[in-house]
């Protein structure tokens, strides 16, 4: 039933679908795990406390199906939006400063030419709200982590005497550039969610979440 290492996909695919039809259950809308000889458990919902289905563990989203939403909860870090017109792919993501850190952007744009055969120069990247550089002051060690990953800290690090304040979205247009996304297709709300009353703030003391979507065309 493995197509890894199998000698005819076809005769594999043709056996699923036997199964599928003699046992009753739909295979295209089936679960199904790529392993990796971990421990990591994912849920599905009959019942969705959340309105949808949550994926746990995890700050990026891909799919290819036509007309899925992809939802990610934010309250200054910022939504990372990804469209793949030619191909119908979109991802959404959540980059606060560890998931910048870890390369969140990076990851994904990765993935999605990793999954979908998405180029990178063919993304399109929206940035939405969150906290701006001004309103983002960080500890020395949070700042000297991004500087020893990243280098090239005016693009994203700004010191004023012993204050140092990190620029997220820079860092995160860093990376996609890194990945060959171009500059012109990453675009941005330019919303901070600090300063402006009307988004929910972490550090601006308004407790609760937004949301952001992007539905796969
Ligand atoms: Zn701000």
């Amino acid at each position: 039933m493995g197509l890894t290492g199998s000698t005819d996909p076809e005769l594999v695919m043709q056996r699923r679908q036997q199964l599928a039809d003699q046992l009753g259950f739909e295979l295209d809308r089936a679960v199904m795990t790529v392993q990796e000889h971990g421990a990591q458990v994912v849920t599905f919902h009959r019942r969705r406390p959340e309105g949808g289905q949550c994926v746990f563990s995890t700050d990026a989203l891909a799919t290819d199906v036509p007309g899925q939403a992809i939802v990610t909860y934010h309250a200054d870090c910022f939504p990372l939006l990804f469209l793949d017109g030619s191909r119908g792919v979109v991802a959404g993501a959540h980059a606060g400063w560890r998931g910048s850190l870890a390369g969140v952007a990076t990851q994904t744009v990765q993935a999605l030419h990793l999954a979908y055969g998405t180029a990178p120069d063919q993304l399109e990247v929206l940035i939405g709200p969150g906290i701006c550089a001004r309103c983002y002051l960080v500890g020395g060690e949070v700042a000297q982590q991004f500087a020893a990953r990243y280098g090239r800290e005016d693009r994203y690090l700004q010191r004023e005497g012993a204050d140092v304040r990190l620029d997220l979205e820079g860092v995160v247009r860093l990376q996609l550039e890194d990945e060959g996304v171009a500059p012109s297709r990453i675009r941005s709300a330019g919303w901070c969610t600090r300063e402006e009353e009307r988004w929910f703030s972490h550090r601006g003391g308004r407790p609760g979440r937004f949301l952001s979507v992007v539905v796969a065309p």
